[in-house]
């Protein structure tokens, strides 16, 4: 949702004449967009400040902008360690930008920006075509949770749920496919919790699939509660959704999602599975998980392997817990830490076996890839297919926005390679 954040904040910043550059030493103003979900993401803000610091020890300080959940949660904070920065914007504020801009422009004190204006930004941005022209984009669908895990910033950060109407939705996706999408994931930290009007996720995504040049529909992340039976019908009926799901279930272990306020069991979670994979049998998932939370026994823990072990999930995203303050969790007791580290350690290992068994039987599979750019100086192209992994092949042909049938040659556990199999039954049409 960041990077989406980051391309709307450059569609804003061009209309007061402030365009990108990658001479990151002559820039005049600097806006780092920032991530509170877990405690690195704090440190990094920091850190990423005194390299600007020195890179400008000699020359006109630029004006220094943090935008995004690390300046909603920690602005004031920010603004009293820090006195490089000019200004704070949360991130439901950032259609503000150019004001702020234009007041600092003129010196002006800092300034906290951390409003909850979630319509206000997307009205703002609506009137604004979206100019990312990226094979693969992202669209913003909905933002802010009301579930309130308690290990979790998002509802303090984002706010509530929001959802945004379907009519500018497909607005915005037709503005994305004129640039040249051919696959876009619809974004939203509860994605499937997507209510507009009554009108559901489910609703959206045939909205968007009557695009015709559109070729693939995604979406992340979802939460396992708001499956219903429409969305699970919609990967039956709409070819263009792709068949991977990122499902995060965090914990195996029944007591630990009870004491984390996930409000689903491991059986709502496998029910769940179960009606995916019985409308379409070659889905796979994909999961995050949360390792030594507060409570977790090592019987736990075995649990998490054995789910691992039995879902086969094709990727998985794990760390050890994070104890984030202004949440229920940040007061528990934490674990002994070399145990998590330890857990952790093994956990991935396991998630790393996993993934390459899954990876080895596709060795000479022929699989469908959407080709999104062609590699710096190089005659290769890299694509993902329908399960999102990253092929590589050669081609002397212009690849970029086709789909191509590809024979999986090899692999590890970050791209497969492979080759183009044939002209003849491939779904192609130009970029
Ligand atoms: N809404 C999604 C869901 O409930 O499944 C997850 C969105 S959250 C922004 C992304 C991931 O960050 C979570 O799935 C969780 O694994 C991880 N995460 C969030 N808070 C964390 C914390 N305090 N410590 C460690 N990981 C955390
Ligand atoms: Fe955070 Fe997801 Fe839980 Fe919401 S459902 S509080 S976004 S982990």
């Amino acid at each position: 949702m960041n990077e989406y954040d980051s391309n709307r904040i450059l569609d804003l910043v061009k209309k007061i004449n402030y365009i990108p550059t990658k001479n990151l030493n002559e820039a005049c103003c600097y806006i780092l967009n920032t991530c509170h979900i877990r405690e690195k993401a704090t440190e990094k803000v920091y850190h990423d400040i005194g390299r600007v610091k020195k890179a400008f020890r000699k020359k006109t300080k630029p004006i220094v902008l943090i935008v995004g959940c690390v300046a909603q949660a920690e602005g004031d904070i920010l603004l009293k360690k820090e006195k490089y920065i000019d200004a704070v914007i949360g991130p439901q504020s950032y259609h503000q930008i150019n004001d702020i801009i234009s007041k600092l422009e003129t010196k002006s004190k800092p300034i906290n920006y951390t409003e909850f204006e979630v319509i206000d930004k997307f009205d703002s941005l609506n009137s604004l075509k979206n100019s990312n022209n990226k094979i693969s984009s992202f669209l913003t669908i909905q933002e802010g949770c009301n579930k309130f895990c308690k290990f979790c910033v998002v509802p303090y950060t984002r706010g509530a749920e929001f959802s945004r109407s379907i009519t500018e939705l497909v607005l915005e996706a037709n503005q994305l496919v004129e640039n040249g999408a051919r696959e876009i994931t619809l974004l939203g930290q509860n994605v499937n919790a997507y209510n507009n009007q009554n009108n559901k996720l489910s609703h959206l995504i045939f909205e968007i699939s009557k695009i015709k040049n559109l070729k693939r529909i995604r979406y992340t992340t979802s939460h396992p509660t708001d499956f219903t039976k429409d969305l699970i019908e919609a990967h039956q009926s709409c070819e263009k959704l792709m068949p991977l799901i990122h499902l995060p279930i965090q914990s195996g272990s029944n007591k630990i999602l009870k004491a984390m306020n996930r409000k689903h069991t491991i059986k709502d979670y496998l029910e769940v599975i179960n009606s995916l994979i019985k409308v379409k049998p070659n889905i796979k998932f994909s999961s995050d998980f949360i390792i030594g939370y507060p409570g977790e026994t090592y019987d736990d823990f075995k649990e998490t392997i054995k789910l691992m072990k039995d879902i086969k999930f094709i990727n998985s995203y794990s760390f050890i817990f994070s104890a984030r303050p202004g949440t229920p969790a940040f007061k528990l007791k934490n674990i002994d830490q070399k145990d998590a580290k330890d857990r952790l350690v093994e956990f991935q290992e396991i998630a790393e076996k996993v993934k390459i068994q899954y990876r080895k039987k596709l060795t000479n599979k022929t699989i469908n890839v959407l080709f999104e750019n062609k590699m710096r100086d190089q005659n290769k192209y890299f694509g993902r297919d329908e399960h999102f992994n990253s092929v590589i092949v050669e081609s002397n042909e212009n690849l970029t926005g086709k789909i191509k049938n590809v024979k999986i040659l090899e692999g590890n556990h970050i791209t497969l390679y492979g080759e183009i199999v044939t002209n003849l039954n491939y779904n192609s049409f130009a970029a």
